[in-house]
């Protein structure tokens, strides 16, 4: 080894043994930063997908725990496979009964039919029979034929799901309902207000995307969620900054399989039997009701831009951003939107009230 190589190995060395100390030095600052802040933070797997806390509170732990059971109870009533959930009973007793059922359950029944129809049937809280035929609810993926899909399509009427006080039924045999476009934006306004029972005034969490900001950071500043490239899982288009609010993207590119060379994804158009088709990659909602932000998210990708702003323009209460097929990112002007689109080729438009 000639004298060179050896310099440069020792000067390496010492990079490194400087680099190592001024690491340890940063996260020893972060962990007091922490501590300074009651800064708690946990991650867990529940409803199916990952879901991350991080809550500035003294005894966050403790009310992270709380929220975990809240979750999971709400976790055994809706799930569409445990076998005793009040949505699988429901199922099960379809065209036969009606079945007894949580009041969470009842809400979320309720909400669904209720934001179903202001969205004009883009959102149907009975569409699992088609989910089902697709393979996404057991993820045994196929294309079902028209035919098949024609007569899973007269199963789908929401208004034959009948609620009566603590009581739900199915009119016709064969029916179903999913929750899975609505049940985590619930569980997300349940897990927001008992954080806040609890005295917690900063946090921010996602169970599995469905983002929910308290208050402010500890800096003062907004929570910032950043918004998904759909066509590259380790890019993002931009910065939401929030303040009690939801943040909810429904996505083709979320969950999906390939036949044959095409994709076809889980977000199903009630008109057709078939996955939207709408010319979005994405839509992200926001808005201080995480229920109306999961709903709205799956209504709009089905709508499309152009009704999706309509339908923005008559109702309000919320904001949207929609990625566009054609490479818009496309926001309601109520948004707090930063758009970072170097490393992409997207362009970005932001849409006034008229
Ligand atoms: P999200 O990820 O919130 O957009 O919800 C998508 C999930 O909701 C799917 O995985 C299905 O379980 C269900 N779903 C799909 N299409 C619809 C629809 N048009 N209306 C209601 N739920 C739907
Ligand atoms: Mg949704």
């Amino acid at each position: 080894m000639n004298l060179k190589k050896v310099g440069i190995l020792l000067l390496t060395g010492m990079l490194f043994c400087t680099g190592c100390a001024e690491r340890r030095d940063a996260m020893q600052k972060m962990v007091e930063n922490k501590k300074m802040e009651n800064r708690h933070e946990a991650t867990t797997f529940a409803m199916d997908t990952i879901m991350t806390f991080t809550v500035i509170h003294e005894d966050g732990d403790e009310i992270i725990i709380d929220a975990e059971q809240e979750i999971r109870r709400l976790e055994n009533i809706l799930s569409i496979t445990a076998e005793n959930s009040d949505v699988s009973r429901l199922n099960a007793a379809a065209g036969k009964e009606a079945v007894s059922i949580e009041k969470d359950t009842q809400i979320l029944l309720e909400a669904g039919k209720e934001l179903g129809d202001i969205a004009k049937g883009t959102f149907d809280i009975a569409i699992s029979p088609v989910v089902k035929a697709w393979g996404f609810t057991e993820e045994a993926h196929r294309v079902p034929q028209q035919a098949e899909l024609d007569a899973l399509l007269e199963l789908t009427d929401p208004d034959a799901v009948i609620l009566e006080e603590g009581r739900a039924f199915l009119q016709k045999e064969g029916m179903a309902v999913d929750l899975g476009g609505i049940a985590k934006g619930y569980t997300s306004d349940r897990v927001a207000e008992l954080l806040k029972e609890n005295g917690v005034e900063s946090a921010i969490f996602s169970l599995g995307g469905n983002v929910y900001g308290i208050g402010k950071k500890p800096d003062g500043a907004q929570w910032e969620v950043a918004l998904a490239n759909p066509l590259d899982a380790n890019d993002y288009c931009g910065l939401i900054a929030i303040e009690n609010q939801a943040v909810v993207t429904s996505g083709g590119y979320q969950r999906y399989f390939e036949e044959d060379g095409k994709k076809y994804h889980h977000i199903i158009d009630p008109a057709t039997g078939y996955p939207a088709e709408s010319g979005l990659l994405s839509v992200t909602i926001i808005s201080e009701s995480g229920i109306e932000a999961d709903v709205l998210s799956t209504a709009l990708y089905v709508m499309g831009l152009e009704e999706g702003l309509a339908f923005w323009q008559e109702q309000g209460g919320f904001d949207a951003i929609f990625v566009t097929e054609a490479g818009e990112v496309v926001a309601t002007e109520g948004v707090c939107f930063t758009f970072e689109g170097q490393d992409n080729d997207f362009t970005y438009r932001m849409v006034e009230r008229k």
